[in-house]
């Protein structure tokens, strides 16, 4: 059949308006913001869900490419259909579909302009922080494809951090939804993996997404230096204090003076670089963040400094710092923005590099770069894009930048992805088997090449034959040495490697023989894991692969072996000022344990998730492929996102051996709130009102029967944040008990062993735990307004404690009872966790729980002695959690307990992907049977 037949018999499936073939309508949609072209054969613009699948399933019958685009403001080339076929244009899916204020999430369409709905959200003291500079125009479809990021990411994260949930159409025409409002789903991560895929992997019909407390003040600081290296050194000394600023922007002399003529707006434009700075929070907090800011800034020779008085002038700062674009376009009819990160602390050399690059080239460029992440972005101007030398040297030049970034161990791509544009450097980046590993993703969610072909991948691997249709990657070349060799010993029952590459040699050879494997952080396994062993299984155990391998404060991050103790790595942070913000209820806990089973603490909701703290991680997949994934920066978007789905792969996928981390300064106070409430209504309620004003919480716990004394915090969840005496208690709160009696909380008596406990916590009452950290002017105004809400409600005032911390409280919880209860977790959407818990007190009335207000959580640890009652129990907890979109899972029991306990209760609609995913980086099924399928 005709091309042409082929698209009428798709407007017959929509309505009047929806379908164009036209040239004169096609002409526009050859390109987006970057440099590629390519033509379309239609276009299409879906109104509904139902449409796209329509469309999809349509084309996969036809077979014919689809190309999803937002607002076309893309920079590498994702939104040009290169190969042909139908671009789905979403600008008429644009509502915001749910806006949940008080559990601080939305549901939106992919064609909602990102500053649209930031301005919506802001009108309801909300705010959504992904912010790239084109979020006038581009669309949350896009942000999410590319993962973008913008200037507030060093203090707020990127897209990905934000996303928890995704209505999707495979490239079957199935919709689904992957994760959704509540949070961390017994699955592998597949909503992380298909952020930033770039429109490869599935169309995105809608976005769940999380919000956060729009910081009730900003402000704006602008500062000249002579040179970049001085702006630089300035940056590495307001992170080594600790301080993080919203923002941390800088532009060198070049841009500067284009943008000046352009905007007027008084920059200084003799200066060798320019620094405009955000500091945020609570309004007692910006005048001593401004006065240390400063400090530094002046320090390394900052001078003009001018500090925006109100809002019209901050407007002006920022409006001239986002038309660097627009400028530029009046000195040339075109330019290209390179983008690339490096690990931040090497921002300066790379500079002097990239200059000293274009000057060889003979180009004329200018720096705009966002200093606090390491993400840069040369702008060469192309004076005549017709001059075909020209652009060549253009080009040429970019390659050798995207080198020395990978020299820098930096990624070939911070925000822009990778789309045509870059993706042969993608082999420059990414081993063999990590391109491999990436395609493997691409075949299972469209093994048909049907979306966005093309894009991504490199043509070594995505080899298309001379009909068109994909044929895969060449595999002619000679297998890595680790590949099973015969003369490679089985490893024993307990195998213990120190390297990844002795991983890989052991993993390999038991998938030849297809022999189980249960990977442990030691050689006791838990009991969820089974036994060492235990049916002919080997025990993996990673405490050789242990130790710290790269310390870069001046970049906070961290490498680990997997086999490290958490423990034993915060202790190590906490003398260098700075941590990782994580806590696990067991000691010895190790870090590839707590990330492959996604252990999240309450802190969460003031650092991130787990998922937003991995930078990378080196993996052993099943077949004994050892790849790399992820990059030691905060922005990175070349290629999948792998190191998502390791984080709560259970180990079924891959070993992970070792494992980089976001660092945080140690927040500066901490301080925690302890109400004490007869009553789970009205304990609720308060919990709710006060999630409202959470701005730098760490914790917001409604807790019944847990231990809320304060001197048995495990050592590696306490942060060592000064020792000083706590405020308003009316007994000697963190001390050792030296004279038993005195009145504790709710007024009781107070009869404890002496050297023991502060106050007691009588059965069967409830305590409201606030706990904020930070700096102490904004720790202090926040618990200042939860004490508000309190006494609004008229129950007994709180004590205010600085040794006792909401997730010490939830490990304490945890941690105590190891192996001899079944402990469970609950996920549901923010905002029906009141009324869940609500509704199953029955269930909930004869045991301990955490209930996590911030994060949409339950931890409860059953009284039940017999494995079926306990299941009853959990049960009666699944089902309802199910109805509301979540889940309820066994995270401990007694050994003895598997075969009676369900342990996940939760069947994911993209369990077929899942196992699809393990078959091809588990091809043998050996790694940690049993767990999810
Ligand atoms: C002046 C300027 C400044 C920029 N600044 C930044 C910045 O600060 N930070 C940053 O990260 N980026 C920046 N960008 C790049 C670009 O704006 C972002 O990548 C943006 O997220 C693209 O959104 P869009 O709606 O325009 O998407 P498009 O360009 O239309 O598409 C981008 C990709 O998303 C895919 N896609 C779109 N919708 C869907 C969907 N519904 N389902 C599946 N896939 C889909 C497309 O196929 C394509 O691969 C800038 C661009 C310009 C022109």
């Amino acid at each position: 059949m005709r091309k042409e037949n082929k698209l009428n018999s798709l407007e017959t499936l929509l309505r009047k308006g929806q379908v164009f073939t036209d040239a004169a309508t096609l002409i526009t949609y050859e390109l987006d913001a970057g440099l590629d072209r390519g033509a379309p054969e239609g276009l299409v613009f879906p109104q509904s869900a139902a449409d796209v699948e329509q469309i999809v399933r349509w084309a996969a019958q036809q077979h014919i490419p689809l190309v999803a685009r937002g607002a076309g403001t893309g920079l590498s080339g994702g939104a040009v259909a290169e190969r042909g076929g139908i671009v789905i244009e979403f600008s008429r899916m644009n509502a915001v579909l749910d806006l949940d204020e008080s559990g601080r999430s939305a549901i939106l369409e992919p064609g909602v302009v990102n500053l649209a709905f930031d301005e919506r959200v802001r009108a309801q003291d909300l705010y959504f922080p992904p912010d790239p500079a084109s979020q006038r125009a581009s669309t949350i479809g896009g942000n999410v494809a590319e993962n973008s990021g913008g200037p507030h990411c060093f203090k707020y994260g990127v897209t990905s951090n934000y996303v928890t949930g995704l209505d999707v159409v495979l490239a079957s025409g199935r919709s689904m939804r992957i994760g959704g409002r509540a949070l961390d789903y017994p699955a592998y991560d597949l909503c992380g993996l298909l952020t930033g895929s770039e429109g490869t992997l599935a169309i995105i019909t809608a976005v769940s997404v999380r919000l956060v407390r729009n910081p009730p003040a900003v402000k704006t600081m602008m500062a000249a230096f002579d040179s970049l290296e001085q702006a630089g050194a300035a940056v590495s000394a307001i992170i080594a204090a600790g301080l993080v600023p919203a923002t941390m922007e800088m532009m060198d002399r070049n841009i500067l003076r284009i943008v000046e003529a352009y905007v007027h707006a008084g920059l200084p434009v003799d200066a060798g670089a320019v620094l405009i700075i955000d500091v945020d929070g609570y309004p007692a907090s910006l005048g001593p963040q401004i006065d240390e800011v400063i400090h530094h800034l002046q320090a390394h020779g900052g001078h003009d400094l001018r500090i925006a008085a109100n809002a019209e002038e901050r407007d002006k700062i920022w409006y001239a710092r986002k038309s660097a674009a627009g400028a530029l376009s009046r000195l040339a009819p075109s330019y290209y923005l390179v983008d690339i990160t490096v690990p931040r602390s090497l921002l300066a050399e790379t500079l002097a590099g990239v200059n000293s690059i274009c000057d060889r080239y003979g180009l004329r460029a200018g720096h705009v770069f966002h200093a606090g992440d390491g993400n840069l972005h040369p702008l060469i101007l192309i004076m005549d894009p017709s001059d075909r030398q020209l652009v060549e040297k253009v080009h040429h030049a970019g390659r050798e930048m995207v080198e020395l970034c990978i020299r820098k161990d930096g990624s070939i791509s911070g925000e822009h992805g990778i789309g045509i544009e870059k993706r042969q450097y993608m082999s420059l980046m990414f081993s063999d088997d990590e391109l491999a590993a990436m395609w493997d993703v691409k075949q299972v969610f469209d093994p048909g090449g049907l979306l966005n072909p093309g894009k991504i991948f490199p043509s070594s691997v995505d080899r298309v034959s001379t009909r068109g249709e994909p044929v895969g990657p060449d595999l002619s070349r000679p297998p890595p040495i680790y590949r099973p060799q015969e003369a490679y010993h089985i490893p024993a029952a307990v195998f213990t490697p120190s390297t990844a590459s002795e991983a890989a040699q052991g993993l390999s050879a038991l998938a030849a023989i297809r022999r189980p494997v249960r990977i442990s952080g030691s050689i006791e396994a838990s009991p969820l894991e089974g036994q060492p062993g235990e049916n002919n299984d080997v025990l993996l155990c990673t405490g050789e692969l242990k130790g710290i391998k790269v310390f870069s404060p001046a970049d906070l991050y961290v490498t680990v072996g997997s086999g490290t103790s958490l423990t034993e790595l915060q202790s190590f942070l906490a003398s260098e000022r700075v941590q990782v913000p994580l806590a696990a209820p067991w000691p010895s806990a190790s870090i590839g344990g707590l990330v492959a089973a996604n252990v999240n603490a309450p802190l969460r909701m003031r650092y991130g998730s787990l998922r937003d703290l991995v930078l990378c991680a080196t993996v052993v997949l099943g077949d004994g492929r050892v790849i790399r994934a992820g990059r030691p920066v905060i922005k990175n978007v070349a290629g999948y996102d792998l190191v998502k789905v390791f984080v709560s792969s259970h180990g079924t996928l891959g070993l992970i051996t070792d494992v980089t981390l976001k660092l945080t300064p140690l927040p500066r106070a901490r301080r925690t709130l302890l109400a004490p409430l007869d009553d789970l209504e009205q304990g609720l309620v308060l919990a709710e009102q006060a999630r409202t004003t959470a701005l730098v919480a760490s914790a917001i716990l409604l807790c019944k029967d847990c231990d809320i004394s304060a001197l048995h915090a495990p050592a590696g969840n306490s942060f060592p944040v000064g020792a000083r005496a706590p405020v308003a208690a009316s007994v000697p709160v963190g001390a050792r008990v030296v004279k038993s009696g005195g009145e504790g909380l709710y007024g009781r008596p107070l009869s404890v062993p002496v050297g023991e406990v502060l106050y007691g916590h009588p059965p069967g009452s409830y305590v409201l735990a606030y706990t904020a950290e930070g700096l102490p002017e904004d720790v202090q105004a926040e618990l200042d307004q939860v004490r508000q809400v309190l006494r609004t409600a008229a129950v007994p005032a709180p004590m205010e404690v600085d040794q006792v911390s909401g997730t010490d409280i939830w490990a304490r919880l945890l941690g105590n009872s190891p192996g001899r209860a079944l402990q469970v977790r609950v996920g549901v959407p923010a905002r029906d966790l009141a009324s869940y818990i609500h509704a199953q007190s029955a269930a909930l009335n004869d045991t301990a729980f955490i209930a996590d207000i911030g994060s949409g959580l339950v931890y409860a640890v059953s009284e039940h002695r017999e494995p079926t009652a306990a299941q009853h129990w959990l049960e009666s907890l699944r089902r309802p959690a199910l109805a509301l979109g979540g889940y309820a899972v066994a995270i401990d029991m007694p050994g003895t307990w598997q075969d009676t306990i369900d342990r996940w209760g939760y069947q994911p609609a993209a369990l077929d992907l899942m196992r699809g995913l393990k078959a091809r980086w588990d091809p043998g099924d050996i790694l940690n049977p049993g767990v999810f399928f």
